[in-house]
């Protein structure tokens, strides 16, 4: 079978079921794409071929002896920020480039309970820490629309894989965009989670208040499949929450787009820098729910100037104290030859971090310094909490809001915006991540140069079954979530 890329999650878990095909046989035919397509776009950074064929030969007997779970013998794809026990996870970081976990992420472990097959680990921004994928270290991975183009970031790797059909569906984690807008950059569908909703355990630390894995996948329904397996309780993570966890895939057609109201921020749409195609596509994706039903009502989030600075400063703040622990001494880079304990410190985090990295670290360092700290980390904290009361207000009157994913489609690789340019393109998900909310991107079109381009919908807390089940129905009814790069439809 040389199609077996194009099958969607339910699919391939009902062919095999049925034994059309064995999961050994699935598995390398997607080894065998890696190998042929990676290459242009260099998306793994470690591919674990032999585990994988051992993981996809228990997965056949499994389904075999019936005791098969639904995802049993699919593979995927981790992003490298996943510990994975035995497999080397970098974070994209010279830091960590032969860092071996000797445990799993409670994310990957219960993915292997799952019986799912690890094809490998993917590129992503150094830490998760930027928009691009243009990682200093181990490359820059390529936009399968157009291999001149960044795939988005930070999961970046994780964006490109789906999109090239080099793994059916991928973990990603979102800090302050980095599902939603890689997803967006590639034509996917990627959820961010609930703060609290999926186990943060083993997944190493960018800026804990914030940081939240989620799935990445061609459509609402891929992703419910792995929504089921990553979300939950983990007494391992105590800030996850121990609170029922909605059967996704159940619940795809329980929220019906007829009477909802999605809310549409005025402000968003006279943001300075807003893509006139990427406008218009989120335009037409509004009109589209409109006529399946929907009640567009314009809202106010008057603190969206807010949302940039706001993260910029907390965000860094958390990282310079996640990253104290990577000083060459216990774990991590070391550098040849230290004269002193000063001078190991010093040269350890120089070269083995990147120039992003050791930016956010000194950002935030001075951030938290005594004298600076109640004039910036104190007041962003002031202000976060009203951000997070701008949407509550909102949501007394709406069931959703509706933005972009990102005022732009795909950078160009090398584009080298300056830092505040960067940032800026992160203007619609940060504000999600100050929250805590719930937000999912579908693909609504495409710009003048056939790049795909995003729809964001926002939810209120533990909403993602409602999130996934609009984006489904919407799904039902365009076929955006079905175009494919041609570089996808070649054949390995
Ligand atoms: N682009 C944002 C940043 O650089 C978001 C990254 C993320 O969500 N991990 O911080």
């Amino acid at each position: 079978m040389s199609d077996l890329h194009r099958l969607s999650i339910r699919e391939l878990s009902e062919g095999l079921a049925q034994a059309k095909f064995s999961s050994r046989e699935l598995t390398e035919h997607y080894l065998k794409r890696i190998a042929k397509i990676d290459t242009q776009v260099q998306s793994y950074i470690t591919v674990t071929a032999e585990q994988a064929l051992a993981q996809a030969d228990a997965a056949d007997a499994a389904i075999k002896a019936g005791h098969a779970t639904t995802l049993t013998g699919l593979p995927i794809a981790h992003k490298d920020i996943f510990c994975t026990q035995g497999i080397k996870t970098t974070a994209g970081s010279k830091m960590l480039d032969n860092f071996i976990s000797p445990y799993d992420a409670t994310v990957v472990a219960k993915g292997k309970a799952a019986g799912l097959v690890t094809l490998g680990k993917v590129n992503m921004d150094e830490f998760a820490m930027g928009s691009t994928s243009e990682n200093p270290h181990f490359g820059s991975t390529k936009n399968p629309w157009n291999l001149e183009h960044v795939p988005g970031g930070s999961s970046g790797g994780s964006a490109a894989v789906v999109a090239a059909d080099l793994a059916p569906f991928a973990t990603g984690t979102d800090t302050g965009g980095s599902i939603r807008q890689p997803a967006s950059f590639c034509g996917l569908t990627g959820l961010k989670p609930t703060y609290g909703r999926v186990s943060r355990f083993g997944m190493i630390a960018y800026a804990s208040s914030m940081d939240q894995g989620g799935p990445m996948a061609r459509s609402a329904e891929d992703c419910a499949y792995l929504m089921n397996v990553m979300a939950g309780h983990d007494a391992k993570d105590s800030t996850s929450v121990q609170k029922e966890v909605d059967d996704y895939v159940s619940n795809l057609n329980d929220t019906s787009v007829k009477g909802l109201r999605i809310g549409i921020p005025k402000q968003y749409f006279n943001v300075q820098g807003l893509d006139a195609d990427v406008k218009a596509r989120v335009e037409e994706s509004l009109k589209k729910l409109e006529e399946m039903g929907a009640i567009l009502v314009e809202i106010n989030l008057n603190m969206t100037e807010a949302y940039v600075p706001t993260y910029y400063l907390i965000a860094p703040a958390e990282a310079s104290s996640n990253l104290q622990r990577f000083d060459g001494v216990r774990y991590g880079y070391r550098c040849e030859n230290p004269v002193d304990l000063m001078d190991l410190y010093k040269r350890s985090r120089s070269e083995g971090f990147g120039t992003e990295v050791q930016r956010r670290i000194l950002i935030g360092t001075y951030a938290l310094s005594a004298g600076y700290y109640d004039a910036y980390y104190v007041k962003a904290q002031k202000v976060r909490r009203l951000i997070q009361q701008d949407f509550l207000k909102a949501f007394e009157n709406v069931d959703v809001i509706a933005a972009p994913s990102a005022p732009t489609t795909a950078y160009k690789i090398g584009a080298n915006l300056s830092p505040t340019e960067m940032y800026l393109g992160d203007i619609y998900t940060l504000a999600v991540n100050l929250a805590g909310l719930p937000a999912i991107n579908a693909p609504v079109g495409f710009d003048k140069n056939n790049l795909p381009v995003g729809l964001q919908l926002i939810g209120n807390y533990w909403s993602e079954s409602q999130l996934l089940s609009v984006v489904h129905q919407y799904q039902q009814a365009t076929d955006w979530h079905t175009k494919r790069a041609a570089i996808a439809e070649e054949n390995a």
